[in-house]
């Protein structure tokens, strides 16, 4: 999991023209301008004197996607300063603007003098800025919060100087590179050691923290999310920073692009490819691509290439594919921030998908499901999707379960289905609801399981199996006789 988010994170470096070792700073950076909501760039001025570096004036310009290696802007945390005294203004009244002010610029000086003493002693820029900033710091809060008000539009703090006539932000100024290229490893050193890296196998500073996603105890077998020590992190996933850079990278990729849905569950599908990397990646990242536009509007798929009861469903194309690439379906919540994997099913092939498929339309290749009235209005085929299979299920682990097993060719108890919709119909029955629609949509759940080649019955001895191939005819029975007799709502 962890090599194939890395594997996804270089081709996305490469994909942009970048690598690691000359474009670290570009790497590094964030976009501060985040939903287009910080518009704005709240400046803060310095000019340099004779006697140095004096603090001039605030002002306010448009951002500019160009300049973002020039505003520097790297997150450390959800509080306090990041790496560099550039920061959005989070809020909209006074408070927020001075509490920003104090926050991140503020906290940045006075962490620059009290654990980076040494880097500032060796710059004379930083020497000559640190002093001009301590002299105005309430002016310049005072000042930042007038013309924040003045202005009213969300932006980011960040600082300008002007020297000799020439304007220059943070990126254009040697000294704050070197600076954020110096201490940006910081944010994980509370966890890391010397050692080697678990992707790359090379030696040297090893970071465990670092993860975007708790992968470390996912790749565990039988892992259980969140439920190893923080502590230990490195020693499982130690990751050099290089490598931690293009996870971070894989891992943003595939919130962007990767993420699907299945039966109404979010989920990421992440591609593994084993042989000649690149070139089959960029194949399989082009499949990706077509099928955005395609869920753009630009191309539409017919509903036979659907599987996952959604629209957003990529599977019909993945389907054709050759087995050169395994999948890993990652689902999950996200509750109140907190992210949390409902199952992680690797190394499914395209074959594999292309058995479901098969399985599904040989469900669907029956008389009794065309041109079924669903309203007064709606006339179509009943279809098997995941969808209609999970209405079968009260909770979304046992769902999650009969997927993984379908999608790994295991075996399901063939009772344990038949219990399921019984349940289901039973309660329309009680509530004398119209069901013909809900049971022929069981019927050919069952029906698709049973093309799967997954169902078995459970119980050995033969008066067992003869009484359930019984229980069977009557069931069938039950059922043809209930297709006859419906009523119509
Ligand atoms: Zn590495």
């Amino acid at each position: 999991m962890i090599e194939a988010l890395r594997n996804i994170g270089a081709y996305s470096f490469k994909q942009k023209g970048i690598n690691t070792e000359e474009n670290l700073v570009e790497i590094l950076l964030d976009e501060v301008n985040k939903g287009g909501n910080y518009a704005k760039v709240y400046a803060i001025n310095f000019e340099e004197t004779e006697a140095g570096w004096r603090y001039k004036d605030v002002s306010i310009e448009d951002w500019d996607r160009k300049k973002t290696s020039k505003y520097l802007y790297r997150e450390k945390g959800a509080m306090g300063a990041h790496y560099t005294p550039t920061a959005r203004i989070a809020g909209n009244n006074e408070e927020h603007v001075r509490k920003t002010f104090e926050n991140r610029v503020e906290k940045w000086f006075r962490r620059l003098k009290k654990e980076h003493e040494k880097f500032l002693n060796d710059s004379l820029f930083f020497k000559n800025l640190y002093e001009a900033f301590i002299k105005e710091q309430e002016n310049i809060k005072i000042d930042l919060v007038k013309l924040r008000m003045q202005y009213e539009d969300g932006g980011f703090i960040t600082l300008i100087f002007y020297q000799a006539g020439e304007k220059k932000y943070l990126g254009d100024i040697d000294d704050f590179i070197e600076y954020l290229l110096e201490f940006s490893q910081e944010k994980y050193n509370e966890i890391s050691s010397d050692g080697v890296c678990c992707l790359c196998k090379k030696e040297s500073r090893v970071f465990g923290d670092a993860s975007p996603i708790t992968f470390y105890s996912l790749d565990k077998p039988g892992y259980i999310a969140g439920g190893m020590k923080k502590e230990n992190g490195y020693k499982n996933f130690p990751l050099c920073f290089e490598c931690l850079l293009e996870l971070n990278a894989g891992a943003a990729y595939m919130q962007e692009l990767l993420a699907f849905k299945f039966a109404g569950l979010r989920y990421y599908l992440i591609p593994e490819v084993v042989y000649n990397k690149d070139e089959i990646l960029e194949e399989i990242m082009n499949i990706y691509y077509s099928f955005r536009q395609e869920s753009e509007g630009k191309v539409v798929l017919s509903q036979a290439d659907r599987i996952a009861a959604d629209e957003n469903d990529i599977l019909g194309l993945l389907k054709d594919v050759d087995d050169i690439v395994a999948l890993k379906f990652l689902f999950f919540q996200e509750q109140s921030s907190k992210f949390v994997i409902l199952l992680l099913m690797e190394d499914v092939l395209p074959s594999r998908l292309r058995t479901l498929f098969t399985a599904k339309q040989r469900a669907e290749d029956h008389l009794i499901f065309k041109d079924l009235k669903f309203s007064a209005k709606l006339i179509q085929d009943i279809q098997f999707n995941y969808g209609v299979l999970r209405k079968l299920f009260p909770t979304i682990k046992g769902f999650m379960e009969i997927v993984n097993k379908t999608f790994k060719d295991q075996k399901i108890d063939k009772q344990f289905v038949m219990a399921l919709i019984m349940d289901r119909l039973r309660g329309f029955f009680n509530d004398n609801r119209y069901m013909k629609i809900e049971v022929l949509q069981a019927f050919i759940c069952l029906l698709f399981l049973s093309e799967l080649g997954v169902l078995k019955n459970t119980g050995g001895g033969w008066e067992i199996r003869k009484m359930k191939r019984w229980r069977r005819r009557l069931w069938t029975f039950g059922l043809n006789g209930f297709f006859k007799n419906s009523a119509q709502p």
